[in-house]
């Protein structure tokens, strides 16, 4: 079947009043950044509830709309033929279609956008089925047809589809401003990103490295993390960045109670994430902490931790169960690289009897004697790589 336009129906987009331009506008940029390549293929045309991508080479559709799919912001999109709005017209190609697929059954389905057109919804049904039937042998089944054919009858021309497609949903990357992703080599924080980008944030991501306790093959795992997430996000590019984490960790074996290792190991990952962020102009944190999961996430703890940060800390998979998690990661096609079997910095640390329910005045008392404040200023300056993620390419910055 020759079908020319993809017919892309906004997401969340349409409840936003005003700003919908801005949304719009950001969904079409994400889209044609993930386009590149194809555009002698299509013409994009942006209308009020609906972006129309009209196939100028119809042998591509099944890869744009497999990319589309995966851009943040829509919520369904079909593989329409566009016709004239007079009804002949939109009966011969309704029956073209049912030629075509041999249906024992069908449904009609109209949806008059342009409320100016001279006939109901009900009233086009009435006079289109008729000229359906008279012209093939196809049988009406309202319940449970073979074939549902769709009619959207709008402004300027008709769009007639049968199938629509579920998108990924969500809203574009880049409408809810910029966070800064504290990203491990596990199942949670990739999942994480994936959920923060979903509504809209653009993401940075920032890795502490403990070499050489941790190998080049776990920063080989992160980086391929980086370059599946980036995947989703429609942007030019993202920004990985690996701060070297090994003097601080160092310091730390010095705290007298090794059980608050883990607490305050992470006080140090919020201190130095709170720094970058504000630096790369980043409004929020981002990890993959959820509930109860380890000594490091039960509340007490995460009070104890979420203390040393002034900015927002966003915990997309809070409340989320590890299967649920694992199921997204899945969907996501970052599990078979997160559960690659590289030494994390955390694994290498951990204490016998990590605290479980810490308390600020004495993580405090453990901390005191540390030099972290200097040491956290040798790192910022010092110990911080920054690798860019452009498509398939990853590089470090120079
Ligand atoms: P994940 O939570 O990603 O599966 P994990 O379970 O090994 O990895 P946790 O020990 O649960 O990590 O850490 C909780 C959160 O702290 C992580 O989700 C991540 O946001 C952050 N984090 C842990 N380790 C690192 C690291 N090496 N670099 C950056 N962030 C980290
Ligand atoms: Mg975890």
């Amino acid at each position: 079947m020759n079908f020319d336009v993809i017919l892309v129906r906004y997401g969340e987009l349409t409840t936003k009043g005003k700003n919908r331009n801005d949304f719009t506008r950001v969904l079409v940029n994400n889209i044609k950044n993930k386009l590149q390549g194809y555009e002698k293929q299509y013409r994009l045309k942006k209308e009020f509830d609906r972006l129309f991508i009209e196939l100028l080479d119809p042998t591509v559709s099944e890869a744009v709309i497999n990319i589309v799919k995966n851009v943040f912001g829509s919520s369904s999109l079909s593989l329409a033929k566009r016709v004239d709005r007079d009804l002949t017209t939109i009966a011969n190609c309704a029956i073209t279609l049912v030629q075509y697929y041999q249906p024992d059954t069908f449904k009609l389905e109209v949806r008059r956008s342009d409320k100016t057109f001279p006939l109901t919804s009900t009233e086009i049904k009435q006079q289109l089925a008729p000229k359906i039937l008279q012209q093939t042998d196809v049988k009406v089944d309202v319940h449970h047809p073979t074939l549902q054919i769709d009619v959207e009858i709008r402004r300027e021309f008709t769009y007639v589809f049968i199938n629509k497609i579920k998108t990924i949903g969500g809203l574009p990357v880049g409408i809810s401003g910029r966070g800064l992703v504290m990203l491990s080599g596990g199942i949670d924080s990739p999942v994480a990103a994936f959920l923060t980008m979903k509504r809209g944030m653009n993401v940075e991501y920032l890795h502490f490295a403990t070499p050489p306790h941790t190998s080049e093959e776990s920063l080989e795992k992160v980086k391929t993390l980086v370059q599946k997430l980036h995947y989703y996000t429609g942007q030019n590019q993202q920004k990985l960045h690996v701060v070297n984490f090994s003097m601080l960790q160092h310091e730390l074996m010095h705290i007298p109670d090794a059980s608050y290792r883990i607490t305050i190991m992470r006080r140090m990952f919020y201190r130095i994430a709170n720094i970058l962020a504000t630096k790369w102009n980043c409004q929020a944190i981002i990890t993959g902490e959820s509930l109860g999961q380890v000594a490091s996430q039960t509340i007490e703890s995460i009070n104890v931790i979420n203390n040393v940060s002034t900015l927002p800390v966003l915990r997309p998979v809070l409340c989320f169960d590890k299967n649920e998690i694992i199921a997204i990661a899945k969907e996501i096609d970052t599990y078979q690289t997160s559960i690659l079997p590289f030494e994390d910095c955390c694994s290498l640390f951990v204490p016998k009897n990590p605290v479980t329910k810490p308390r600020i005045k004495q993580t405090e008392f453990q901390e005191q004697n540390l030099m972290w404040q200097e040491i956290i200023d040798v790192i910022i300056n010092k110990n911080i790589k920054t690798y860019v993620i452009d498509r398939d390419e990853i590089y470090e910055e120079s």
